[in-house]
């Protein structure tokens, strides 16, 4: 009887812990304003004709002022179907979720295991002290090479549980596939892959260190942390939210590191949810975010049954059109660090059975690496040989966009669809204009940099040499520039890939130094001269340097 009354006693306290302050309900959809309802409630989804919703004690009072009739959703209180384990997940093949101890455990034995691929950084700590851990993979890590950084990001919302597994295992996979798979190399030769597998851990370990069971939303302030970052200016009233430790932590994470793409993961339904959430007018680069959605999409439909990911377009929508959200991070992140995320729904359900982990991972594997593989589209530049690093990259063909570029990092890199960019490179006191540079498919387009010779190079008594021309491809003009060490009579000429010379850009005697010259696309008589690629001479005596210019009419 004693034990009994115990056990009635304990029942009670954890359904009030399971209950906290957060509840879930669901309204009619029908005459709400959802606009301004998003700032009130935490949405959670909208279906045709009803919306689910979460609120803290202080949404809950704000939301019953609109005698909005509502449906108190009751949640499980104990899934049977929530494993959880102290070791090792490659020691229970990935299907079971880890305990606090068994995912710190994890992370560190990435760093331990391969040092010179992984390195788990401290984010910041959440209200109740727990780790916010990322771990950084990428090849030659111990050179520390400045590369183009991506993020991936999950279980902001602590009881949207199957990501952070997904997280795990992908951490795993790249680091123990490095020398078996040419792929992977190739990935994490040229990127650096920041992964986040918790960002909300006292919503995930809301009723101890040992279970997700009880998990919640919110964190442990009742705050949804995916409603609590800043909006961009677009937003007419944006949201005051006292933000939060985890959100103050990844903001200035974010600020440290160079991100171009990243993806905020959740459950509780299947999608690829991308910018912007908080407008409903359009994200200049929509056409990219599309294709990345959908190729993200269609890949896991392809390797899932015909039901997964089959909502909205083929399983991709703007954020938007399904509903408004503000204080999301999704747009933090894209308006403010010009880092394109995505938000990316893994499973109806949002805590998904661990017994079906397996299954999951498998509709989404490929997605997850393949996704990474779009930052090796677009736009980079190398700026750490140059005296002056430029203020920001404008892609006029994008409207409004425009990348500052960070001082401290010499590499610069923009994800960019295939096609043609006008491109403005901005120094402090002049400006670069780059006309029809091209994006191939699968490649990255080198916005060459212009190569000043330094003092060095002009005093040595024996040097001769062309710098690279800029731009590079080009169109209507690039420039480049000699360097000679002695004077004397140089033969400068612009030959076609076949040999055969195109035009002369000098004939005669030139001083010891650096000249500058420049090539307009035209030939000897004037003409205009078709799209290709043309080889720039310099002679002098015997000695002959040469540079490839691309011209794309
Ligand atoms: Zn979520």
């Amino acid at each position: 009887m004693k034990i009994n009354l115990f056990l009635i006693a304990s029942l009670f306290l954890i359904n009030s812990h399971l209950n906290a302050d957060i509840r879930q309900f669901k309204f009619s959809r029908t005459n709400t304003d959802l606009n301004e309802l998003t700032r009130i409630v935490s949405i959670d989804a909208v279906e045709e004709d009803s919306v689910t919703a979460f609120a803290n004690e202080e949404e809950w009072k704000t939301f019953l002022s609109f005698y909005i009739p509502y449906r108190i959703i009751i949640p499980v209180k104990y899934p049977k179907s929530i494993e959880m384990t102290d070791d090792d997940l490659r020691h229970v093949n990935w299907s079971k979720y880890p305990t606090y101890q068994a995912y710190l455990d994890m992370m560190a034995s990435f760093e331990r295991d391969f040092p010179l691929m992984c390195r788990i950084d401290t984010i910041g700590y959440s209200v109740r002290g727990k780790l916010l851990l990322a771990a950084c993979i990428t090849g030659d890590l111990e050179k520390n090479s400045q590369k183009p950084e991506f993020f991936y990001t999950a279980q902001i919302h602590g009881d949207e549980t199957a990501a952070s597994v997904f997280m795990l295992r992908l951490i795993d996979t790249l680091l123990s596939s490095y020398d078996k798979s040419e792929d992977i190399q190739k990935l994490l030769n040229e990127i650096q892959i920041w992964i986040n597998p918790i960002s909300n851990p006292d919503g995930a370990y809301y009723l101890n260190d040992s279970t997700f069971i009880g998990s919640i939303r919110y964190n442990a302030n009742s705050f949804d942390l995916n409603r609590n970052y800043p909006d961009p200016p677009h937003v007419s009233q944006p949201n005051t939210h006292i933000r939060q430790p985890e959100t103050l932590a990844m903001m200035a994470f974010a600020s440290q590191r160079n991100f171009r793409m990243s993806v905020n993961f959740h459950g509780g339904t299947e999608c690829v949810n991308y910018p912007w959430d908080s407008t409903p007018a359009r994200h200049p680069e929509t056409l990219w975010f599309e294709t990345v959605s959908h190729e993200y999409a269609d890949t896991a439909r392809f390797y899932s049954p015909l039901t997964y990911m089959s909502n909205f377009n083929r399983g991709i929508t703007n954020g938007w059109d399904w509903y408004p959200v503000f204080g999301g991070r999704q747009d933090y992140m894209t308006y403010f660090h010009n880092c394109k995320e995505v938000t990316i729904e893994l499973s109806d359900q949002k805590m998904l059975p661990s017994s079906e982990l397996k299954t999951y991972w498998e509709y989404n594997k490929r997605s997850l690496l393949n996704y990474i593989k779009n930052m090796e589209q677009g736009i980079t530049a190398d700026w750490s040989q140059n005296q002056i690093i430029p203020d920001s990259v404008e892609i006029v063909t994008i409207s409004g966009l425009m990348i500052p570029v960070r001082k401290n990092h010499a590499i610069f890199h923009y994800p960019l669809n295939v096609g043609f960019y006008d491109i403005y490179i901005h120094y402090e006191d002049s400006t670069d204009s780059l006309k029809s540079i091209e994006v191939c498919k699968n490649q990255l387009t080198n916005l060459t940099p212009r190569v000043s010779f330094t003092d060095k190079d002009v005093l040595h008594p024996d040097n001769f040499c062309l710098s690279p021309v800029y731009p590079n491809p080009f169109n209507p003009e690039t420039q480049f520039s000699l360097l000679c060490s002695s004077p004397g009579i140089i033969q400068l000429n612009v030959f076609n890939i076949q040999g055969k010379l195109v035009t002369r850009l000098n004939t005669g005697f030139l001083d010891a130094g650096e000249h500058y010259f420049s090539w307009d696309g035209k030939d000897k008589n004037g003409k205009g001269v078709s799209s290709g690629v043309y080889i720039i001479q310099a002679q002098q005596s015997k000695r002959t340097v040469r540079q490839k210019a691309v011209l794309i009419r």
